[in-house]
């Protein structure tokens, strides 16, 4: 169902979305009637209860077919996540329940603008009056801001700065019309430009404390904690871009000839074709296998990093190899090449960059090594 709904819905509109950066109400309306949004919540609260294996399945289709639409869909899950693990039951009513009466958007918002690989270093605080806590600060690069109903929000709740990170700061669920929050414009950004991205502004933002999020201090550990479940995802939209980027290069390298033969009977073409299948089928497996640990409750830290990394950076390597095997015609915005390269280098970016991808993976190795592996 999602491959049929990719290639009637998203890939006649994506280029069209790309072109104007118009955000595509019409075609998550659509995947949400379909039940092809919001997949981990359970049916306790009116979800289809996805495991991670499944909505990566899912998620490498959507991708392929526009990963601008795929990051729309996947923020929904991301900011629904840290209630997943954390929240009560009444939270996960409230909240995630409506995700299933209309069709809704979420948002993870912990970035800020001075940094966001150094999670410890937000500054956005909140501080407790009475039985509310009073939110100020500003966070930035928050994807689905512009349409999000309610927000993730990670703030500081202990000012002193010798406080480790797991225990100065708390989650809060926001909602998206309280009074005091703004939403900035939408970032024009170099790829996915379908995709909402935006700043937040917090003035004395008024939050009960029934929208906190376990206990006050645990919210670095729940922040981080719901990249386990969302990175498999992440990679796997990577995934779904390779796997576009070498068909589209394979059935163009067919039909073009150069020295009186297709150029894929030329071994240098056909050897990058062949390069840009290893990654699709690499990138998937490893990707398969960082959501199935989780899946069987088994900690997948080092595997969805690892996942992360490789095809975040293979992606950007078919869809560079995409572009050059489409020659001039690639690096023109009439072909689909050049849309899947500027699409491809978030997958170095955002959910932990790539060097941060590495960082927590050696850590990994060198904590195994003092166990003695
Ligand atoms: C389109 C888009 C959507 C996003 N969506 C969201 C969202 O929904 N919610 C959200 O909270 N955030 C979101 N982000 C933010 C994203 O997660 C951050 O941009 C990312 O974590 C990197 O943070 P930064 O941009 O501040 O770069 P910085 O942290 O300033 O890093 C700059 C460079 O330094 C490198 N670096 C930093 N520290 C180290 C280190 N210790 N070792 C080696 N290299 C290092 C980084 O890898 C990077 O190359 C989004 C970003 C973009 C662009």
């Amino acid at each position: 169902m999602a491959r049929k709904f990719t290639h009637e819905e998203i890939i006649p509109k994506a280029a069209y979305h790309d072109r104007t950066g118009e955000y595509p109400v019409e075609i998550l309306k659509k995947a949400w009637e379909l039940g092809l949004m919001n997949g981990h919540i359970s049916p306790e609260y009116g979800g289809p209860g996805l495991n991670i294996l499944d909505t990566c399945i899912i998620t490498e289709e959507l991708a392929y077919g526009c990963t601008a639409i795929q990051t729309a869909i996947e923020a929904n899950s991301l900011g629904e996540m840290p209630i997943i693990i954390a929240g009560n039951h009444e939270q996960k009513k409230k909240y995630l329940g409506r995700m299933f009466e209309e069709p809704l958007m979420a948002a993870y918002g912990v970035t800020e603008p001075q940094g966001g690989s150094d999670v410890s270093g937000i500054r956005t605080k909140a501080e407790k009056k009475g039985d509310d806590y009073i939110l100020n600060g500003q966070k930035m690069w928050i994807t689905n801001a512009g349409f999000a109903n309610w927000f993730f929000v990670l703030a500081r709740t202990n000012p002193d700065p010798k406080c480790s990170p797991g225990q100065a700061f708390t989650g809060f669920i926001v909602d998206g019309d309280s009074p005091g929050l703004t939403r900035g414009k939408k970032e024009i950004n170099m790829g996915q430009r379908a995709s909402d991205t935006r700043a937040l502004n917090f003035e004395d933002v008024v939050v009960p404390k029934e929208n906190r999020l376990g206990e006050e201090g645990s919210g670095f550990k729940i922040a981080m904690g719901a990249f386990d479940r969302t990175r498999p995802p992440v990679a796997m939209g990577a995934v779904g871009l390779s796997r576009r980027a070498l068909e589209e290069a394979t059935k163009y390298s067919m039909e073009r000839t150069a020295f009186g033969k297709p150029i894929c009977e030329h071994q240098g073409v056909a050897f990058m074709l062949a390069d840009m299948a290893i990654a699709v089928e690499t990138s998937r497996l490893i990707t398969y296998r960082s959501a199935w640990e989780i899946d069987q409750g088994r900690r997948n830290t080092y595997y969805a990093s690892i996942a992360k990394a490789y095809a975040g950076d293979l992606a950007n390597k078919c869809a560079s190899d995409c572009v050059q095997i489409f020659g001039g015609f690639g690096f023109n915005t009439e072909y689909p090449a050049e849309k899947l390269m500027r699409d491809a280098k978030i997958y170095q970016i955002y959910e932990g960059t790539a060097q941060i991808q590495r960082l927590i993976i050696s850590r990994e190795v060198l904590s195994q090594a003092k166990q003695g592996f």
